[in-house]
Order: structure tokens, then C-alpha cells, then sequence
């Protein structure tokens, strides 16, 4: 896929609306609005990180309601622990078409990506802006900074 998007100059999100069927066309969301860059704080430990500009607009044309509530590095901990013996749905992925299997029962089945292409996604996403990037790099150095700091003021505390 990154391929094709090297070869056709489309961004990701241009591959995945062509991989829609013609039965569910999915409105064309047209030029982002103009989103600036916003501090949230993690709702469970009060860090702050950046809510960029770029990544609104991510999550915008995926058409996410929520901000994230957690450090990207806490998200990608507790995705992980979210998996843990819970029911699984599957779902075609709309890109590469394969079976894959999710957590929640899928709202929107033909926007559904398997978690391979919507990393990978994102993971392009990423290189086509170092600068958000280098954010999430930051962030996640900042969050591992800190929980080892958090374990070792709260070693021997019980
Ligand atoms: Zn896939």
C-alpha cells in the first residue's frame, strides 16, 4: 500500500475511501478545519501532552468524537490490556480485505480497518509529518520518563 501511495501521490485516507464499495460511499469530509494545537492531560495520571493540530485532523476525518484521554504511550498500554479475554468481532478490513478481529461491535463495518492497516496508516501518517512524529516520540519518552519515576518514588510503598 505505501507503494500505491508513493505512486498515485494520495494520502492514505484518499487509498482507503477507494477501497469503499459504491454501496457505502463515505462523505468526502473536504478541507479540515482550522484546529490548533491543544494541551490534554492524561485523566488518570494528570500528564500533560499535545493534542496537535495534525492529529485532530487525524482523528477528525476518522471521524472520532473523543480526544484521547490518555498519553499515547498509556493508549497503546491500554489497548494492549484491553485485549486481554475479551470477546472479539470480526470484521473485514476495508483496506486489505483480510478478517480481522476487534473489540467492539463495529458502527461502521466498511470503514472498518484490521489493526495491521490502521497502523500502518498511521505509521505513514507519521512519516509524512515528522514534526507530529517527533511529538508522539517526545511524548512517549516523557511518559516513560515519568512512570519510571512514579515507580521509583512508590517502590516499597504498598
Ligand atoms: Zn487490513
Amino acid at each position: 500500500m505505501l507503494a500505491e501511495l508513493e505512486r498515485t501521490g494520495k494520502s492514505w485516507y484518499d487509498v482507503r475511501m477507494d477501497a469503499q464499495t459504491p454501496a457505502t460511499p463515505v462523505p468526502d469530509r473536504g478541507p479540515a478545519p482550522d484546529f490548533q494545537d491543544i494541551t490534554l492531560y492524561d485523566i488518570e495520571t494528570g500528564e500533560a501532552f499535545t493534542f496537535s493540530a495534525k492529529e485532530q485532523e487525524f482523528y477528525w476525518r476518522q471521524g472520532f468524537t473523543n480526544v484521547p484521554k490518555y498519553t499515547p504511550e498509556r493508549r497503546k498500554l491500554k489497548r494492549l490490556e484491553r485485549t486481554k479475554g475479551k470477546e472479539l468481532y470480526n470484521v473485514r478490513c476495508a483496506v486489505c480485505g483480510k478478517v480481522g478481529r476487534i473489540l467492539t461491535e463495529p458502527t461502521h463495518p466498511k470503514k472498518t480497518l484490521c489493526e495491521t492497516c490502521f497502523m500502518k496508516q498511521w505509521n505513514a501518517f507519521l512519516e509524512k509529518h515528522p514534526d507530529i512524529k517527533a511529538e508522539h516520540e517526545a511524548a512517549e519518552k516523557a511518559a516513560a520518563e515519568a512512570t519510571a519515576l512514579y515507580q521509583q518514588q512508590t517502590a516499597g510503598l504498598s
